[in-house]
């Protein structure tokens, strides 16, 4: 399988070029079919980390974001730790998104700020689930225009114990038709069951 084969529009067939991938990786190949697909596919993904899951989702949230649309949070991404977002951010939606003209991204974590009044209005919110559930408590962002919801580390974001509760709570936030993207390395049962009641009829990939 190539990229040609997966119906990439070619803004990002261009970042794949850009980042030098020659070919899909193997969670590529079975997640991408179902994160493009129309009507979109929750999935569950489990991967190593190095496998290249970043990014098939960030192709999953570029693929729905329509950056003509005004003021709207499309894309949100929730992970445990501020590194992890500041890393998915400039190593992954930063230079896939480099031929998109126009388009936001926010990262919500420790340091960031908002003024009373200030609205964040990015089509891309990357964050921790404190700041985020803090944001969208305080409505800084429209949390029903979301198209694409992911979760990266998902054990950790819904273990009990983790972050279980703010994990749910921007669930429940999200329009219902909003798409569920959760990718981990590791999936203990209890996670995978706990996950499986969280998102609609998901695909289980397992690489
Ligand atoms: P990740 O598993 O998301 O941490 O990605 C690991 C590394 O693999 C990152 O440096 C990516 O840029 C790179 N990568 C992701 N997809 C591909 C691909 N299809 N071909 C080659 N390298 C890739």
């Amino acid at each position: 399988k190539t990229f040609q084969d997966l119906n990439l529009p070619k803004h990002l067939l261009d970042a794949i070029f850009t980042m030098g991938f020659d070919r899909p990786s193997a969670i590529q190949e079975e997640a991408l079919p179902r994160i493009l697909a129309d009507p979109p596919r929750n999935v569950i993904g489990q991967a190593q980390s190095g496998s290249g899951k970043t990014a098939a989702f960030t192709l999953g949230m570029l693929y729905r974001i329509d950056v003509d649309a005004p003021a709207s949070t499309q894309a949100l991404c929730v992970t445990p730790t501020r590194e992890l977002a500041i890393q998915i951010f400039e190593k992954a939606v930063k230079p896939m998104a480099a031929n998109m003209a126009g388009l936001k991204v926010q990262l919500a974590v420790a340091g960031t700020h908002f003024e009373k009044g200030q609205k964040c209005d990015a089509h891309i919110i990357i964050g921790t689930p404190g700041k985020v559930v803090d944001w969208m408590k305080r409505r800084l962002f429209n949390a029903k225009t979301i198209k694409v919801f992911v979760l990266d580390e998902a054990d950790s974001m819904i273990e009990e114990g983790g972050h279980r509760a703010n994990s749910l709570l921007i669930k429940k936030n999200l329009h219902k038709k909003c798409q569920s993207l959760f990718f981990s390395a590791t999936f203990p049962p209890e996670v995978v069951a706990f996950a499986g009641k969280m998102v609609d009829n998901p695909d289980r990939i397992l690489i």
